[in-house]
């Protein structure tokens, strides 16, 4: 068995989803489980509506709405001819029109959007697109069935963010999935959504598909998890700010894990934790060039060379420092920090204490002024909120050859603060002003990739 989790710029169009069943038929000898994600831009569009609703825009919201819907039917009748086919895909369609343009309805009546509806309007994406591509496969010949997840991706009830039962999970997909692969059947189900036991659906964070796809994976123990994207697989740096990235031919866990937490956007980082478990091996490939050989992501092989793999950067984020105002206790201080951490449920990206003095970095999305408020009740706040976190990555990084010189010599003008290089020791990170980001960036991808000439990349 493996998992074929397809995102949404491989189903955008007619087009695109016509070549994802092509690529699932080429691998249908493999037994696949196939995980879809909302069509591109559809969980955006969604979200808009739901904002537009609580600002009372309901016209807004429900054009946003018909847009996104027609968008599905123009899909649908470009490629299912099959009269009962169409005819019960479009009636899902407009069960699904009337559902959201309900809910559009509450939020605008109550002027309340909790993170709760939000999910109960999410959802539609995948469910409507995992249900086009599985009619797709039907009517290319390929025995298929659509699944819901709210059989089996139990999750906690924390909306937006929800974490999923394994063990529930794991039972339940045994159950469903192990006797339809028996048949010769094809699963299709949906990335991103879970549902509690109490009946409500959740997701568990934006771009969490991927994550969908791993835990299916480890759960089913399969032989392969595959990602499937617009890109070649990762690259030694964004392609957006580097005129010449590689593509890496193969990653650790652990280096695809830490590159994803600080920002490269092709796999969300909780991919990497279900497949560890497991040791299941994760590909990333292009669905527009399924020729090309992807990315490994696999367990870390010991004798690898040190190398910098990769480098990936997170802009805006804001740096924060707290100094004891007096000299509070240590324990108080740091009760008080961690409170305050909790409090706003904030994850911290990198850290650093002296004496005890705190400084962290953490995404500049959170409420900054209410946390800088509470601190400020033990120690004095700095905050610089145009901040940018620059990370190179590599399982061996501190081995290589005169690394920290030949990084800051390169960037001897950029001011950094806040260097670490990680507890794993397979990262080194720091902090810059947001504006240096691109051409710090590229003058140290410059320094490390532009001269090599190995076998553990590939020219693009
Ligand atoms: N459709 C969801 C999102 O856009 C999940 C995903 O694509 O992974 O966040
Ligand atoms: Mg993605």
């Amino acid at each position: 068995m493996i998992v074929m989790k397809f995102g949404g710029t491989s189903t955008k169009d007619a087009d695109a989803i016509r070549n994802v069943v092509d690529i699932i038929k080429s691998h249908i000898h493999k037994q696949p489980i196939i995980v879809i994600s909302a069509i591109a831009q559809a969980t955006n569009m969604l979200e808009k509506a739901a904002k537009l609703a609580l600002e009372d825009k309901t016209q807004e919201a429900n054009l946003n709405i018909d847009q996104l819907l027609n968008r599905h039917i123009r899909i649908i009748n470009e490629i299912i001819r099959d009269f009962s086919r169409n005819r019960n895909l479009i009636e899902f369609v407009e069960i699904s029109m009337s559902g959201l343009k309900n809910i559009i309805k509450g939020i605008s009546i109550l002027s309340e959007l909790t993170p709760r509806t939000l999910d109960s309007i999410y959802c539609y994406g995948e469910l409507l697109s995992s249900k086009i591509v599985q009619v797709a496969l039907e009517e290319a010949g390929v025995h298929s069935q659509w699944i819901d997840t709210k059989d089996f991706m139990i999750t906690d009830e924390n909306f937006t963010r929800a974490h999923p039962i394994f063990s529930i999970v794991e039972n339940r997909l045994k159950h469903i999935i192990v006797p339809l692969i028996n048949e010769g059947i094809v699963p299709v189900t949906q990335g991103f959504i879970g549902y509690t036991l109490s009946d409500r659906r959740t997701t568990m964070g934006r771009e969490s598909s991927d994550y969908t796809a791993s835990i299916i994976g480890a759960a089913l123990n399969v032989s392969d998890v595959q990602i499937w994207t617009d890109v070649d697989g990762i690259l030694t740096a964004d392609p957006t700010v580097v005129s010449n990235p590689k593509k890496i031919k193969s990653l650790s866990f652990e280096e695809a894990y830490e590159l994803s937490y600080f920002g490269a956007k092709v796999l969300h980082p909780n991919t990497m934790l279900p497949a560890i478990d497991k040791n299941i091996p994760i590909h990333i490939y292009n669905s527009r060039r399924p020729q090309s050989s992807g990315t490994l992501v696999t367990t870390y092989i010991n004798n690898e060379p040190s190398a910098v793999k990769s480098i990936a950067y997170k802009k805006d984020v804001a740096l924060i420092s707290v100094k004891p105002k007096r000299r509070f206790g240590q324990y108080l201080f740091w009760e008080h920090i961690h409170n305050t951490l909790n409090k706003f449920n904030i994850v911290v990206n990198l850290s650093m204490t002296s004496d005890y003095n705190y400084s962290f970095v953490i995404d500049n999305k959170n409420p900054i002024n209410s946390i800088k408020q509470e601190l400020e009740d033990v120690g004095i706040v700095k905050v610089c909120d145009n901040k940018g976190i620059i990370c190179l990555v590599g399982s061996n990084i501190t081995n290589v050859d005169n690394i920290f010189n030949r990084i800051f010599n390169v960037i001897s003008d950029v001011k950094i603060e806040l260097i670490s290089s990680g507890a794993s020791g397979s990262n080194i990170t720091f902090v810059v002003d947001n504006e240096k980001i691109p051409e710090t960036v590229r003058r140290i991808h410059s320094e490390f990739f532009n001269k090599i000439n190995d076998d553990t990349v590939e020219e693009l």
